[in-house]
């Protein structure tokens, strides 16, 4: 609204009183939608975000009020509606640890996109990459902090949340510190190396009484969801049968990921968890039994300390048995099929940042079978994930993959791990009997 009238030619009409008020007001926003990484290079921030908000507008008015008509037949496909985003000075706050692939190439630009969240400081070991990246987001240089002055965040009230982007084995380390400086902590997957260090990360959250939440992000995307919904209104009869692969080609065997102290394991805890956590999430039980095997190419030296492929069946107590299978030396391959009495389901790619597909097929009473592509819009996965943790943080809630999602993962790892080492012997595990034992509240749907 306000930049339409700025641009607005009739402008240069209005009193002088008014253009002042336009100008500050848009010097306001430009400063906020900086520090909110929505716009790009500019001068540093004049204002804290938030600050020129509050001060220029009344509370309940801006962007969230606005509608628009719709001009399309009702039959055209519908487009994706106005984001409708919290005021920025509403948002929750994130300070990011880590400045890897992950953060520059998918989180930082998803904050961009996301409605109840927004980036305010940045933590790194690199100082002149921090300094540039700090600039590209207008993150001010005193929210810049290194892995030393990491729990001075302890005394930034912008900071609400810290999300934890580092190699594995750093996971419980800052989740630890970042709990005690009285943040909440958003930590990427794997949650940790074992088990062990997920209880420690767990206690210090809850010691802290601040929240814990594992970036489960397929849990949170439209299509994976969807097929959730389907599993579990048995849209196709019970299911039987689970079929899961994730697979990547790894390059450099310096890399962290072929560390064994750095990264816990090989495939299986990098992207054989999709599988895992995927399957689990379907079906909202959890597995009984797992047998699994692995198997490394002698002298590959990407495989001298972490296991390149492994295979794993996690048995279930409704009696779907699911086939999943990891691989760091082979090509791409990011999929799921699931077998139900009267159709599958299929997500290929499923685990991949974009471009996921869905398909299903089924048969008519008299057999004949139908195959579709069900079409679903994209949506920003990081953006949904960080907003229903933000969400939590602000209504007080439980989120839907806590710090207890990430341990019973760690925990089916391992067993995994010992099937394979007893020579594919099945290993038993406690038995569950509740539905989404270790969930916490369902995000709510957003446009
Ligand atoms: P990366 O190697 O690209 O980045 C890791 C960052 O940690 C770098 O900035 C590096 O400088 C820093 N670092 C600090 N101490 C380090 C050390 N001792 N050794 C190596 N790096 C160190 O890794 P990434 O791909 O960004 O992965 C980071 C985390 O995110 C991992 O836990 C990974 O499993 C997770 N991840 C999640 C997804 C997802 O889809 N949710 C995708 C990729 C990675």
């Amino acid at each position: 609204m306000m930049l339409e009238q700025q641009q607005n030619p009739n402008e240069t009409s209005c009193d002088p009183s008014r253009r002042q008020f336009i100008n500050q007001a848009s010097r306001g926003l430009m400063a906020m939608g900086v520090a909110g990484g929505l716009l790009g290079v500019v001068d540093n921030a004049e204002a804290r975000p938030g600050e020129a908000a509050s001060s220029l507008w009344p509370q309940g008015t801006g962007p969230t009020d606005v509608q628009l008509p719709e001009i399309h037949a009702k039959t055209e496909p519908k487009g994706g509606g106005v984001p409708n985003p919290q005021p920025v000075d509403q948002r929750v706050g994130y300070a990011v640890v880590g400045l890897g692939h992950l953060t520059l190439e998918e989180i930082l630009p998803a904050l961009s996109e996301s409605k109840k969240s927004k980036l305010v400081a940045l933590v790194s070991g690199s100082p002149d990459k921090m300094q540039k990246i700090a600039r590209q987001y207008g993150i001010k240089p005193d929210n810049c902090y290194s892995y030393e002055t990491y729990d001075k965040l302890k005394d930034n009230k912008e900071v609400e949340v810290i999300y934890i982007v580092l190699p594995n084995s750093m996971h419980m380390e800052y989740t630890v510190r970042g709990a005690k400086a009285g943040k909440h902590i958003l930590c990427e997957k794997p949650m940790a190396n074992s088990a062990k260090e997920c209880e420690k990360m767990i206690e210090a959250c809850e010691k802290a009484g601040k929240k814990l939440m594992i970036a489960y992000r397929i849990q949170y995307e439209p299509m994976n969801r969807k097929v959730q919904e389907l599993v579990r209104s048995k849209a196709y009869g019970k299911t039987k049968m689970i079929e899961a692969m994730n697979c990547q080609n790894q390059g450099d065997p310096n890399q962290w990921r072929q560390k064994k102290a750095l990264a816990g394991g090989g495939a299986l805890p990098d992207v054989g968890l999709y599988c895992l956590n995927t399957v689990r999430f379907l079906l909202g039980e959890e597995p009984s039994e797992v047998t699994a095997q692995l198997y490394s190419t002698p002298g590959d030296p990407r495989f001298r300390e972490v296991e390149e492929n492994v295979t794993f069946t996690l048995r279930f107590p409704s009696g779907v048995l699911a086939n999943c299978a990891t691989g760091y030396g082979s090509y791409n391959a990011k999929r799921y099929r699931v077998y139900g009495e009267t159709g599958w389901i299929q997500m290929d790619p499923a685990f991949s940042y974009h471009g996921l597909k869905l398909e299903r097929a089924n048969a008519d009473p008299e057999g004949n079978e139908s195959k579709a592509a069900v079409s679903i819009g994209e949506k920003n996965q990081f953006a949904l994930e960080m907003d229903h943790f933000s969400e939590c943080v602000k209504a007080n809630k439980q989120p839907y993959t806590p710090g207890e999602e990430g341990l019973q993962d760690q925990r089916i790892m391992e067993a995994i791990y010992q099937s394979a080492r007893e020579g594919g012997k099945p290993v038993k595990l406690p038995s569950v009997a509740k539905q989404d034992a270790f969930r916490g509240s369902p995000p709510v749907a957003s446009k």
